[in-house]
């Protein structure tokens, strides 16, 4: 008689298909081709040209779908803005009613929504049943629970009006639900564009929203591909553009919706590491690679495909690996004991064997499992590359596919280094048995989710969402609440803000001296300030100064001329004071509280300087420095207190939602109320662990290079804080281009505010801009709060598991 364990390995699947008539049969009631859903109605516009859906485990054309037009995304957006007053005006409990409806509908239909999601997609039915749906589900219950709530949890926040939500083909339907689930609790009213690979379980979807009876024209959905999304980017009546897909097409997004005031949140591509450590639990490392590279057959925006492992337990890793490799099983989506599916569409498979073909030409070596492949469809077999150089194409670019490289390390520090060497920062996956130290490279690792001994877990209740250029704003939990919900402290409407500029002619390059009127190359008053880097008094690298006028329009001395280099200096200095984001909120509020206290010793002096620079009454200078003195003891005493949070997610999990500061930070301030703009600006920022290149007022900036001399007294490390004085908006771009400059707040004119969002899109910072309305700096409720802090800050979500 054979062995157990040889019968164990001998055994062969039968096949276990899923059954798929109800979804043929649906399939075959719209054969003529599936309208656009707009205004509670399926209808197929007159002029429509029709896009084919493929099922990728055949070839075989399943449906057709219309290609959306700006005509038809227009239509929509009208029936999404004709039905915003009435959504948004109902109770958030009669809102949180129809987000239980659907749950319990597509709930009701889980075994079809999982059908089709693999005919249509190509992934495993034991994924699509188990996580997909499932999943889907829980972020509309999740979300109706907060519809419920939204009143009180938020309270004074209004929905933003109509949101053009574009998602990617590698998860259709939950990415429909975490883009629909938030925006319908919060209010608002929603064109969904699902993508042209993908689009059938959206219109399934769609079918449930007229089942439930959801009012006409709060969802809509067009199909169609970039064209159509273009057009819902470029629509002058939609308030927020909600995308996920690749950094490329983010990086198009942020440009066209730059200046248009429509919010925007981006969750793009990724190339997120899977850490090994020696003391992991090798045997969970390897099922975790498993579940992180080879899910989705990889086309997963947080995949784990860049492993890096310990050099002392390498050599057994990668055997374990290869070994396990053996075992996969790809084949036909619908067969229940597959492991791994379908690529979704020919052109991605083309993409995943070009860049493997480029990465074994620049010398990495190629394993691929010994599959067996269907005959027909976009199949790959699981891929493994070694002697991948960290600046290789196959490190750096995201391939999207079930592909790995797996690279060595050896100290914890080198770990986090290659973790790091990345232009992206979605996701992190830390394997150690030491808790300790799986923490510390979760604190060191720049990527929003990190998932310690797991991987690829996600929740309703946790944010999701990148740093870097894998995009800002999060999906799911509290955190992304927020993106949907317009902050009663943030002004969207109001008066322009009054901009005076120093510089005769605006130009965006420096004008020469002797055009210029107000540059002058020899001090002709009494100072000329110098700038401030790596905390030192700096000449300007042109050398140049400007005559900065005080009362009555007279001359009242000279600020230092910064340009590019001084920028790059600035910058170069902040990114050097790395410590100050990693020292405790204590210690940072000791030192911000010193900063309170000398301001406050020198406040007589500070109330002269405001009157003689700016010109202001012997009360307004006063209520200026006074205001300025409270709001930099309130920022200290924020400092320990802008806690993270602990969410309700998964059993035997801690998801720790972790507040980090952004890094290096631009600043560019207001010319109104020179002295308290910039304390409002700055304390926040660098209270959150920030380091800071400022711009201060361009017609005032003595006030703050004066300011200089309370950091110096005040035990400020060198760094933090930087000041380069000049024409704002031509240092304003200098910063918003920066790479090293993670994020960028923007306080001027609706010109420049345009123009840092589309300077931004370089590596994708996060910015902040006032689209050149005024703020009431004197106020506690315009110019001080938990806005500025939120806004100095990015999440990241660490789960823990705990348990044997
Ligand atoms: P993609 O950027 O090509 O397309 C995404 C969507 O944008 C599609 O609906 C597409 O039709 C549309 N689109 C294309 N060009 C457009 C344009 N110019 N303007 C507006 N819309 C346009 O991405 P993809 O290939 O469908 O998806 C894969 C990418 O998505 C990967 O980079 C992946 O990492 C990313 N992704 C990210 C997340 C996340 O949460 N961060 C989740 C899933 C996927």
């Amino acid at each position: 008689m054979p062995a157990i364990a040889s019968i164990m390995k001998s055994m062969e699947y039968g096949p276990a298909p899923e059954a798929n008539d109800h979804v043929l049969a649906w399939l075959a009631r719209h054969e003529t081709g599936f309208g656009h859903f707009i205004d509670g109605a399926f209808a197929v516009p007159a002029d429509a040209a029709f896009i084919d859906v493929a099922n990728p485990a055949s070839d075989a054309v399943i449906a057709r779908t219309v290609a959306g037009s700006a005509a038809h995304v227009d239509a929509a957006v009208a029936a999404a803005r004709a039905a915003f007053p009435a959504w948004s005006g109902l109770s958030g409990h009669h809102r949180a009613r129809y987000l239980y409806a659907i749950a319990r509908t597509i709930q009701k239909r889980e075994r079809f929504f999982a059908v089709l999601e693999s005919m249509d997609n190509g992934k495993p039915i034991r994924e699509s049943r188990d996580i997909d749906v499932p999943l889907a589900a829980r972020h509309f219950y999740h979300h109706a629970g907060w519809a419920e709530l939204v009143e009180s949890e938020f309270p004074g926040a209004k929905a933003l009006g109509v949101c053009g939500q574009i998602i990617p083909w590698n998860f259709p339907l939950l990415m429909l639900a975490w883009k629909i689930a938030p925006a319908l609790a919060a209010g608002n009213t929603v064109v969904l564009k699902p993508a042209e690979y993908t689009p059938l379980t959206a219109l399934a979807f769609a079918e449930v929203c007229r089942e439930v009876g959801l009012p006409k024209g709060v969802v809509n959905v067009v199909t169609g591909d970039g064209a159509a999304g273009a057009a819902l980017v470029a629509h002058g009546d939609v308030d927020k553009i909600a995308f996920t897909g690749s950094t490329e097409v983010g990086r198009l997004i942020r440009e066209a919706t730059a200046g248009t005031g429509k919010k925007l949140t981006l969750e793009l591509g990724g190339k997120s590491p899977f850490i090994v450590f020696a003391d992991a639990d090798l045997d969970g490392a390897v099922e975790g690679v498993v579940d992180s590279i080879w899910f989705n057959q990889g086309q997963v925006c947080c995949a784990g495909s860049r492993i890096l492992v310990q050099e002392a337990v390498a050599q057994r890793f990668t055997a374990k690996l290869k070994a396990r490799m053996e075992t996969l099983r790809v084949g036909d989506p619908l067969d229940k004991s597959i492991d791994i599916g379908a690529i979704v569409h020919p052109v991605q498979l083309d993409r995943i064997k070009m860049l493997v073909g480029k990465g074994e030409a620049e010398g990495a070596r190629l394993h691929q499992a010994a599959c067996a492949l269907p005959e027909k469809g976009s199949f790959y077999s699981p891929a493994l590359l070694t002697g991948v150089e960290p600046a290789s194409t196959l490190a750096q670019e995201e391939i999207f596919g079930p592909v790995a490289t797996l690279t060595t390390f050896r100290t914890p520090d080198e770990a986090v280094a290659l973790a790091n060497n990345t232009r992206y920062g979605l996701a992190a996956s830390i394997w150690s048995e030491n808790i300790n130290l799986a923490l510390d490279i979760a604190a060191s690792v720049k990527a929003g989710v990190v998932w310690l001994n797991s991987t690829n877990i996600f929740d309703a209740g946790a944010g999701f969402g990148g740093y870097r250029e894998s995009g800002f704003g999060r999906e799911g939990g509290r955190e992304g609440m927020l993106e949907y919900l317009s902050d009663p402290a943030e002004k969207t409407s109001g008066q322009a803000a009054e901009e005076k500029t120093a510089f005769a002619a605006h130009t965006d390059t420096l004008p020469a001296p002797e055009q210029a009127s107000p540059i002058v190359d020899r001090p002709v008053i009494d100072r000329t300030a110098k700038l401030y880097v790596g905390g030192k008094q700096a000449r300007p690298d042109s050398g140049y100064s400007y005559v900065v006028s005080g009362r009555d329009g007279k001359p009242a001395g000279l600020a230092g001329l910064g340009n590019r280099k001084d920028i790059r200096n600035a910058v170069e200095a902040a990114a050097k004071a790395g410590d100050w984001g990693k020292v405790t909120g204590h210690n940072r509020a000791q030192v911000l509280f010193y900063v309170a206290e000398n301001l406050s010793a020198r406040q007589a002096e500070f109330e002269t300087r405001l009157r003689s620079l700016t010109g202001v009454s012997k009360d307004a200078a006063a209520r200026e420095v006074e205001t300025s003195i409270r709001r930099s003891f309130w920022y200290a005493a924020q400092a320990d207190k802008t806690d993270g949070l602990v969410h309700q997610t998964k059993s035997g999990h801690v998801t720790l939602a972790m507040n980090e500061p952004f890094g290096v930070m631009g600043i560019a301030c207001p010319q109104a109320m020179p002295l308290l703009s910039f304390v409002s600006l700055v304390m926040p920022a660098i209270a959150m662990g920030n380091r800071v290149v400022v711009v201060p007022s361009e017609t005032h900036p003595l006030v703050a290079t004066d300011f200089c001399q309370v950091l110096d007294t005040s035990d400020v490390p060198a760094g933090v804080v930087n000041i380069v004085t000049g024409e704002r908006d031509v240092l304003a771009r200098t910063l918003a281009e920066h790479d090293e400059v993670a994020a960028m707040w923007y306080f001027g004119t609706a010109s420049g505010s345009a123009m840092v969002e589309k300077a931004s899109a370089g590596n994708l910072k996060v910015t902040w801009v006032n689209g050149g309305r005024a703020r009431d700096w004197q106020s506690d409720t315009e110019g001080q709060g938990r806005l500025f802090l939120r806004r100095a800050l990015q999440v990241k979500n660490v789960w823990v598991p705990y348990g044997e």
